[in-house]
């Protein structure tokens, strides 16, 4: 069964129409990317299903696990499995990336009926996912978001996921920004984190991104639509022909 299910999904921010009837199904183990424009609506899309609280569903509906998510707060979500890079809204200072990741992770073992980990024995789980990102541990001392590089962000953000085990990981432009190795270094994290129980939505407008990790549906979105589906050779044929050869095509649904 389909671990995430949005069906015809309308939604709004302040009374204008951003997603215009988006249908989108994710099977455990599978990789989808989402391309599209600036501007068409995918970062909606990844905040609305993480239930970012300034957006309205004005029909249509989101399944998780198969039940409809609509009434859950966005921690419930997160805790739950519904994963979605960690936006970063403000810098927190005094309080280190290592404790974040602590109550984050804690809080979705809770929900696993796993037992919490103290501080000790985190740092041990830390170090093991550290490896998979090549993180330096002193990373986790400083502050949250406090000078962090961009691509220091992008890591931390495939370690919290490495952390939280997800059931659904959105990953809304990880790759944006990254030079070569750290884009590289995402990838593979990526990779290993992925399994036969997760779905992994992928957000990217390069094809370098979807060289490592090979899709396996690539959806081009469109004005708050998905307008074409098709496998990975689809993202090849965009970095070649650009997004207006996507313009003539009708809704295909
Ligand atoms: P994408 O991620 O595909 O670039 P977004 O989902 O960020 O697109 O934005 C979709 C549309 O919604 C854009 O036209 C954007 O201007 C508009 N939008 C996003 N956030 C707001 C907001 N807070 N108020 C008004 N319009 C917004
Ligand atoms: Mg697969
Ligand atoms: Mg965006």
């Amino acid at each position: 069964d389909p671990i995430l299910e949005v069906n015809n999904l309308f939604a709004s921010i302040e009374n204008l129409p951003i997603l215009k009837g988006v249908t989108i199904s994710v099977n455990p183990g599978e990789i989808h990317a989402i391309m599209g424009r600036n501007g068409c609506g995918k970062s909606t899309l990844s905040k609305i299903i993480a239930g970012h609280p300034s957006y309205k569903i004005t029909k249509g509906e989101i399944k998780f696990t198969g039940n409809d998510i609509q009434s859950l707060e966005p921690e419930e979500r997160a805790q739950s499995g519904i994963f979605l890079g960690f936006q970063y809204p403000i810098e927190i200072p005094g309080v280190s990336n290592l404790e974040f990741l602590r109550v984050a992770t804690n809080a979705r073992r809770k929900f696993l009926n796993k037992e919490e980990l103290d501080t000790f024995d985190f740092e041990d789980l830390v170090k093991e996912k550290l490896d998979l990102v090549k993180m330096d541990s002193a990373f986790l001392s400083r502050s949250i978001n406090q000078g962090f590089s961009g691509g220091e962000k992008k890591r931390n953000e495939i370690l919290q996921m490495a952390l939280l085990e997800p059931k659904i990981a959105i990953l809304d432009e990880t790759d944006s920004g990254l030079d070569i190795d750290a884009l590289r270094i995402v990838a593979s994290g990526i990779k290993k984190i992925s399994n036969e129980e997760t779905g992994i939505i992928l957000i990217t407008h390069y094809q370098r991104l979807l060289d490592e990790i090979q899709p396996d549906y690539v959806h081009v979105m469109s004005d708050g639509q998905i307008i074409k589906t098709g496998e990975s050779d689809l993202a090849l044929e965009l970095e070649k022909h650009g997004y207006e050869w996507t313009d003539n095509f009708i809704k295909e649904q």
